[in-house]
């Protein structure tokens, strides 16, 4: 193998005292974690690596990411200890940052993780759902939309995440897990759900290459038809994430009319009901070993009664469908309640009867807002405006 070692940044610090290394001089190592296999091609390609070796060498760099959930260059005993200590050097093996980590009285864990400053967001492992575990994953930080019922539609969106912070969040979850390498057999983590912080179509390009990384049978190896995408109701970006993805499908429904839904999912006023069926009818690959779930949360009085679970079995008629229905879990500050038992019932039995799978979703994780609807971070987005004074103020003070 023939590698240029540019180990000049090591020798430095290694020659000199740490207190006359000015920090600047330090290189910026960047992880590896989340990237592409063309991504970590290129980084070889970076230090030196001869062109035709630097795709086998990618390979068995991602491999280790991916497949063992190497956290530590050491480890690679098949790539040389010349081309490990430059990756030493210019990288890092290291996840974001889990700056908080709750467990739920019932087993659900919650992990709140920041990737730069100002960029926090949440990510929740819930165990056994029908003998799988699924993982909740955010895809934005905030959100622009602003469902009425839910605590993320409170926060403003302050970006959106790349594929490298999504797939970095399973693999947080993993090392959490202790389930590396990445063997099938009785694994807790069988599912992915984008379901956490954020719009995923309104991110559709880190989601798509999010979910290539984690679908990879030679990595992380969840399957497409084991992830799940959650959408409030992009219609334009429905048919193109499963063209691109090949992942299973849920809608945020919630009202079977528009009046009631442009109150709930305001979204609605730009795609009513009848451009969104039409548009999951026509999602890609539908059929009844695939079908679409249509989450349906439980407000009190507002959306509970026979009738409108009536007009719900009309509304799905002609759609391999199955129903979720999730009790409001409610969170500081908001005006609805959770519809009683015995009305969610009654509702999930003519749902049923119309022979539709209607399971009323267990609430996880209430006790720790880990919950469907009650993540949100403390991030916000600073306007640049201010930004910019406060940069100015920081150039300004004296030290
Ligand atoms: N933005 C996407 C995915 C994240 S929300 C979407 O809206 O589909 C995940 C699910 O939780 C959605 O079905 C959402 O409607 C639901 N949800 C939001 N707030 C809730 C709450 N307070 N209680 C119960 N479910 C809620
Ligand atoms: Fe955003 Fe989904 Fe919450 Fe609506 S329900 S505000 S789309 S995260």
């Amino acid at each position: 193998m023939t590698v240029t070692l540019d180990l000049s940044h090591r020798r430095a610090a290694a020659a000199d005292s740490p207190a006359t290394v000015a920090p600047e001089t330090a290189p910026a190592r960047t992880s590896l974690v989340g990237l592409t296999l063309d991504e970590m091609r290129e980084a070889v390609l970076a230090l030196g690596v001869e062109p035709k070796k630097a795709k086998m060498r990618a390979q068995q760099i991602w491999r280790w990411v991916y497949f063992f959930g190497a956290r530590d260059f050491g480890v690679m005993t098949d790539i040389g200890k010349d081309l490990r200590a430059l990756l030493e050097v210019h990288h890092t093996l290291d996840r974001p940052e889990v700056i908080e980590r709750l467990v739920s009285a019932d087993g659900t864990r919650k992990w709140l993780i920041r990737s730069a400053p100002g960029v926090e967001f949440e990510t929740v492992f819930i165990p056994d759902v029908a003998r799988s575990g699924a993982l909740c994953v955010s895809s934005q930080v905030g959100c622009t939309l602003t469902c009425t019922f839910c605590h993320t539609g409170t926060q403003k969106l302050v970006r959106n995440l790349t594929a490298a912070e999504i797939v970095a969040q399973v693999m947080i979850a993993r090392d959490d897990l202790d389930e590396w390498p990445s063997t099938t057999d009785g694994r807790a983590l069988t599912n992915i759900v984008f379901m956490g912080m954020g719009e995923p179509l309104y991110n559709l390009d880190e989601v798509a290459k999010a979910i290539d990384l984690i679908s990879d049978g030679e990595g992380i190896s969840i399957g497409r038809r084991r992830i799940t995408v959650s959408t409030s109701g992009v219609v334009p970006k429905i048919e193109e994430l499963g063209n691109r993805t090949g992942a299973m499908l849920a809608i945020s429904l919630h009202a079977t009319n528009d009046a009631l839904r442009d109150v709930l999912v305001p979204l609605n006023k730009k795609y009513p009901l009848a451009e969104l069926m039409a548009a999951i009818k026509a999602y890609p690959g539908l059929n009844n070993a695939k079908r679409v779930t249509f989450e349906y949360v439980m407000l009190k009085g507002v959306n509970d009664s026979p009738s409108e679970a009536r007009a719900l079995v009309k509304l799905l008629a002609g759609v391999p469908a199955k129903v979720n229905l999730i009790p409001f879990n409610p969170w500081p500050g908001t005006a609805y309640e959770c519809s009683d038992w015995k009305t969610i019932h009654a509702f999930a039995d003519i749902v049923n009867r119309a022979g539709y799978s209607a399971p009323i979703r267990t609430p996880r994780g209430r006790d720790i807002l880990a919950a469907c609807g009650q993540l949100r971070s403390e991030s916000v987005k600073t306007r640049a405006s201010v930004a910019l004074k406060e940069r100015l103020a920081a150039a300004d003070t004296p030290t």
